[in-house]
């Protein structure tokens, strides 16, 4: 196992499939255009499974699919059941909008995929249209129904609360979360690239969602865990256990063992890094697996990185990026480096 500067080893990999995504939330893709990825610079199904026996070489035993939107990947089933015939990869899941799961549970269920994350930020359909500017929220929801009904355990709602968008939905979207048989986590808005529109009074903090859910239930106690997980545990009164990821106001990097591929083959160690590893051009000019596993080894027994604590430390916090510098550098977006 290596481990980086701070002790801190590589075990989580989170890989993006597509930089192109069907939603456009205000929060990640809030423009009318976009700048994508050359098709011929998407790494193959064959240079990702490469790639990722080189991680599992190196401590990588947990992969999530992302995007932009995985399951706009064509025949992504076909990647799952590559990636789940390396033994070494333990936890194998993905994060997706749903829009088009209803349609590909099944077959990402039967290629080998272990778990599924869906994003969904509000029960509102005029929210949502006005969120996602998508017309889609009955897709969502017919996704996450396809799951329950095939009783595949290890469900999970995400939803970045906003103040004054939808921060009243807490109490809704957990007793969803219960109906469900999912589990929830509420996400603290980030000032990550996408997020031009970012402020910090727009944020809810955990301590506030906290609060505001003892009211409503009473006590709420942390499940204590030992975890790298970025969530953190709680539990309700009536049992109902749920995560909050507190990125923006309790950052967890010193227990960060993520790290990000884009679909181009750039290597991120930080959701907040500037700079990436190019490993799709020594991939394609035929590096060997030896020299790869040095290339990334070597990066990560470097890395310093602690973004959302140096982001903390701001005192006129503003969004990360601007727009024209995310024109300029699409892999600064976090729909290109898969959230
Ligand atoms: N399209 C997929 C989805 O919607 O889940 C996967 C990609 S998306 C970029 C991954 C996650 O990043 C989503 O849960 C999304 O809510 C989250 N995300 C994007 N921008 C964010 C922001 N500014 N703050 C917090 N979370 C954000």
């Amino acid at each position: 196992m290596i481990v980086d500067r701070f002790g801190r080893p590589l075990r989580n990999l989170r890989l993006s499939v597509t930089d192109r995504c069907n939603l456009r939330c205000s929060y990640c893709m809030p423009e009318e255009e976009y700048a994508w990825l050359p098709r011929g610079d998407i790494l193959t199904f064959e240079e990702i499974t490469r790639l990722i026996d080189v991680f599992a070489d190196l401590g990588v035993d947990k992969v999530r699919l992302t995007g932009g939107e995985p399951l706009l990947r064509r025949d992504l089933p076909r990647l799952v059941t590559m990636i789940a015939a390396e033994p070494r990869i333990r936890d194998l899941a993905i994060t997706t909008n749903g829009l088009l799961l209803d349609q590909q549970a099944y077959a990402l269920r039967n290629a080998g995929l272990h778990r599924v994350t869906v994003s969904l930020d509000t029960l509102r359909p005029d929210r949502f249209l006005a969120l996602t500017r998508r017309d889609s929220f009955r897709q969502v929801l017919e996704g996450i129904e396809t799951v329950r009904g095939m009783d595949w355990p290890g469900l999970k709602l995400d939803t970045v609360v906003m103040r004054g968008v939808n921060d009243d939905e807490l109490v809704d979207l957990l007793e969803f979360a219960r109906e469900s048989s999912a589990e929830l986590r509420f996400i603290e808005y980030m000032d990550v690239g996408g997020a031009t529109r970012w402020s910090m009074d727009k944020v809810v903090s955990c301590a506030e969602m906290l609060e505001r859910l003892a009211d409503r239930y009473g006590r709420v106690e942390p499940v204590v865990e030992d975890s790298s997980a970025p969530a953190d545990r709680y539990r309700l009164p009536d049992g109902l256990v749920f995560g909050i990821i507190s990125s923006t106001t309790a950052p967890f990097c010193r227990a960060c063992d993520r790290s990000r591929l884009t679909a181009d083959g750039q290597w991120l160690l930080c959701l907040y890094a500037t700079t990436a590893l190019d490993l799709r051009k020594p991939l394609r000019e035929g590096a060997t697996k030896d020299e790869l596993a040095s290339l990334i080894g070597s990066s990560w027994q470097g890395r310093r990185d602690r973004g959302a604590e140096e982001r903390l430390l701001l005192k006129d916090r503003q969004p990360l990026l601007q727009i024209a510098e995310l024109k300029a550098r699409p892999h600064l977006e976090m729909h290109t480096r898969g959230g």
